[in-house]
């Protein structure tokens, strides 16, 4: 039997590394090949795992950093690539499907080069639906291949959601831990510091995306994800503070009833469904104990400490470019709030603003536009960062 192709955007990432966990359960090597692996910083880590899983292409997005991947695979016959344009192109090797799980909008580009191959999209990465949306959903419906979620709200929608029953579904309820900072007054938050916001309670994950899931950032990228992704009214995208993340998501039907996914949180059912569909994998994750658990918890979330979320929504209302502003700002900002030139509260004040002073901006008719759109973004976004006296000490 011939092997899957799976290409690899951002293996060295939390979401890469366990997406190659997942490919060992499922028989390694000998049911998976490895057209591209690819990953930034970590060059060793990189040209470990080419090696381990026999990756025919592996790329750094650094281009520093090229001569170092190359010495760390030679003598293995794995292709050493490095920079944008070496990205693109492990986008464009041959793969039955790629897992985009790199970080940011960097992951736009070679996403989109997969998609165009006919590739399914295991997708992991938000931005690709949040500042390109309908370009990019139009990108994958003419290479022909599948979008299937990867992010565990969405995956657990994508589990429940009855497709032959499309008509009938009321509302997506995404549910959100609320971070660290779930309790805290706006004047505690004012003075957190970037490893404080980077421990999430649930989750193992990026710095980037637990510091989001801190600021609720992450949830709002993710409401305007559902919508793209299910095709949903911005209205009918509800959040829900449920601090256990044991429920996923889930999906509210006209007859009154609700469908949830639950399970530990651990990505790896999320990926090894996304690899696995339409069947299901055995998977070693944790197994519930309803019992040990005894509870779950459930809370309106607060629009006031995490402005975030209504920035969502005018974003979804808006519609236009407004996904990629909210996106280019915020990754301007999260940058700022890493580095302790702002604290944290700024973060959304700036995305706020920015986003209303570019309201007017239409749809996108290529990406070109969403590439402008974000770096007008990041720009304004660091007009006012570099204006701003926070004090946090
Ligand atoms: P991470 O920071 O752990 O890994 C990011 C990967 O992208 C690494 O391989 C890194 O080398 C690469 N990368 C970073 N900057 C890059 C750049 N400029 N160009 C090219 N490559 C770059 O992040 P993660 O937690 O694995 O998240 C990856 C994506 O998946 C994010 O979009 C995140 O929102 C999404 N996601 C993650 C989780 C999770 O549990 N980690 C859950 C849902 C969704
Ligand atoms: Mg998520």
């Amino acid at each position: 039997m011939s092997r899957r192709r799976i290409s690899i955007f951002g293996s060295t990432g939390s979401i890469g590394c366990s997406t190659l966990d997942v490919i060992g359960h499922l028989g390694g090597r000998d049911a998976f090949e490895i057209p591209a692996i690819t990953g930034m910083g970590n060059v060793a880590l990189l040209a470990e795992q080419a090696k381990a899983f026999g990756a025919g292409f592996a790329v750094t997005a650094d281009p520093g950093r090229y001569n170092e991947l190359k010495d760390a695979l030679s003598g293995s016959g794995i292709e050493a690539g490095a920079g944008p344009s070496a990205l693109i192109e492990a986008g464009e090797r041959p793969a039955d499907m790629v897992m985009a799980g790199i970080v940011g909008i960097a992951g736009l580009a070679p996403t989109l080069a997969a998609a165009k191959t006919g590739a399914d999209i295991a997708l992991a990465n938000k931005e690709c639906l949040v500042s390109a949306g309908d370009l990019f959903k139009k990108a994958v419906a003419a290479g022909g291949g599948r979008l299937l979620p990867v992010d565990s709200e969405h995956n657990a929608i994508f589990q429940v959601l009855e497709t032959d029953q499309r008509h009938a579904v009321e509302r997506i309820i995404l549910t959100a831990s609320g971070g660290p900072f779930r309790t805290f007054t706006r004047e505690e938050m004012a003075r957190v510091t970037p490893d404080r916001a980077a421990a999430h309670p649930n989750w193992s994950m990026g710095m980037k995306i637990s510091i989001d899931s801190a600021s609720l950032f992450n949830k709002a990228l993710e409401m305007i994800e559902a919508k793209h992704l299910f095709d949903m009214p911005p209205a009918a995208i509800e959040v829900i503070v449920h601090p256990q993340s044991i429920i996923h998501s889930m999906v509210g039907y006209t007859d009154g009833s609700i469908l949830a996914q639950l399970g530990a949180p651990d990505m790896r059912t999320a990926i090894g469904y996304a690899l696995s569909w339409p069947r299901r994998a055995n998977l070693p994750v944790k197994r519930l104990d309803l019992a040990a658990l005894a509870r779950l918890d459930f809370a309106a979330p607060d629009f006031e400490r995490f402005p975030a979320l209504g920035l969502a929504r005018l974003a979804m209302e808006r519609g236009g470019l407004q996904g990629a502003v909210l996106n280019g700002a915020k990754e301007a900002a999260l940058e700022a709030f890493i580095a302790r030139r702002i604290g944290f509260l700024s973060m959304a004040e700036i995305v706020g603003e920015v986003m209303d002073e570019m309201a007017d901006l239409p749809e996108a008719s290529d990406i070109e536009d969403v590439y402008e759109a974000d770096r007008e973004a990041r720009r304004r976004a660091e007009i006012r960062i570099a204006g701003r006296q926070d004090d946090f000490s």
